[in-house]
């Protein structure tokens, strides 16, 4: 590695990139396992991961090394052929998950949108024109047109409209209210929901997991298809492979990305049961599913998390965790909760300020969600004296808080 602490490029200004992100003052030019770097070389430890996708953290050598003899080799040849690597990355992940049928695509909301559309196909097969999803208040599917309008929140849809049709909103965790909902509509044809909400505030559903298994009941019940969001519980941050194995049900749609690349853009959206065999020939496609690039990444990354048994890492170190930030903040009024090392500390005001105090007085880089709502989600291989580390700083942070606030 030649100069790893230089910046890589120089930046040009004024800035020509459309300004949709707001950006924080600062930028990394290389990390290594839970740490971030800037070009000065100052540490920074990143609770974040780029928001739940370097589960292995950053420069893991052994994915380093997959990209580059595949870059040497070859990339891409399109789906006009058999991508072997694809193949293989597909018994994998079938393996993981006990789904049955893998379409790889090139992102979350793009592996939504398939799911949406074997929901509207699957209808459509039993003689439904204008089949219905029940989605969740306070969701966050993607931001194209169907994944937004599919999101529960008025920010991210605002300016976008006409919505696409075809979704009814129910309140996360309400079973009552789709009950309501199968009443009032012949036509709905699926449930899509996250089992634990990311973006929405790290929300568990007030009856935990059992959550999925009565959504599962209603979908037997009803003949729809669930179809559960894992883009960002997936792939080990809850502790299990995906969230839904806590409950011991299967899905019948799952869709996947964010942690299942490592940093590499590529999602997954899987079948089983009444879903498999949906889509056809024809149906559905991408000039970049599978690439043997992204596939042999795939192929890695759960290769790694089988051989470095990083799901029992998680769920260990995230109630480690979990336990340190409650004894060491007990006497505060806070919150901890989530699942592996998808975690949330709720704070009882606004504190979407912590996020660049917590970077620039304590080299600690998280985010704030539901304005009030601290999330963690670090790499899936943290150590326990990584975690040290970790409530360390956080604890800091937030007694500083709390302390400033109370005066
Ligand atoms: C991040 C996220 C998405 C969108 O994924 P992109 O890769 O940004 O399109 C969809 N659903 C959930 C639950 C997410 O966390």
């Amino acid at each position: 590695m030649n100069n790893p602490n230089l910046a890589p490029v120089q930046v040009d200004q004024p800035s020509h990139l459309m300004p949709v992100f707001g950006r924080q003052p600062i930028s990394f030019v290389r990390g290594q396992g839970c740490y971030l770097y800037t070009a000065d070389g100052t540490e920074y430890f990143d609770a974040l991961t780029g928001i739940a996708v370097c589960g292995l953290g950053h420069a893991h050598p052994v994915i380093a090394e997959a990209i580059a003899e595949q870059a040497h080799t070859l990339l891409h040849t399109s789906n006009l052929y058999e991508v072997p690597w694809q193949t293989a990355a597909a018994q994998k992940l079938a393996a993981v998950s006990a789904m049955e049928e893998v379409f790889f695509s090139n992102s979350g909301a793009e592996s939504n949108e398939a799911a949406i559309k074997i929901a509207r196909k699957y209808g459509h097969q039993q003689g439904i024109a204008l089949p219905k999803i029940i989605v969740a208040e306070k969701s966050f599917h993607g931001r194209t047109l169907a994944t937004l309008s599919a999101t529960g929140n008025k920010k991210v849809q605002q300016g976008f409209e006409p919505l696409v049709e075809g979704f009814i909103r129910v309140p996360f965790g309400d079973i009552e209210a789709i009950q309501e909902a199968a009443l009032q509509h012949p036509d709905i044809v699926a449930i899509l929901v996250e089992p634990i909400q990311g973006e929405g505030g790290i929300n568990t559903a007030p009856q935990g997991f059992n959550y999925l298994n009565q959504l599962r009941d209603i979908c037997d019940q009803q003949q729809w298809l669930l179809m559960l969001d894992e883009v960002q519980t997936g792939n080990g941050r809850t502790g299990q492979y995906f969230a839904y194995q806590h409950s011991g049900i299967l899905p019948d749609v799952v869709t996947t990305a964010k942690g299942l690349g490592n940093g590499f853009p590529i999602g997954a959206v899987m079948t089983q049961g009444r879903a498999v065999g949906v889509l056809g020939a024809g149906n559905h496609g991408s000039t970049y599913s599978g690439t043997a690039l992204g596939s042999r990444v795939v192929y890695t990354v759960i290769d790694l998390i089988e051989k470095e048994q990083i799901i029992a890492n998680a769920a260990n170190m995230g109630q480690y965790l979990v336990k340190q930030l409650q004894q060491q903040l007990a006497q505060h009024a806070i919150q901890v909760r989530g699942f592996g090392l998808m975690i949330g500390i709720e704070l009882p005001q606004d504190c979407a300020a912590l996020v660049d105090i917590a970077r620039d007085q304590h080299q600690l880089i998280i985010n704030v969600t539901a304005g009030n709502v601290i999330r963690l989600l670090p790499a899936l291989n943290i150590t326990q004296a990584q975690c040290d580390d970790l409530t360390q700083r956080l604890v800091a942070l937030i007694q500083n808080h709390l302390a400033e606030n109370a005066q």
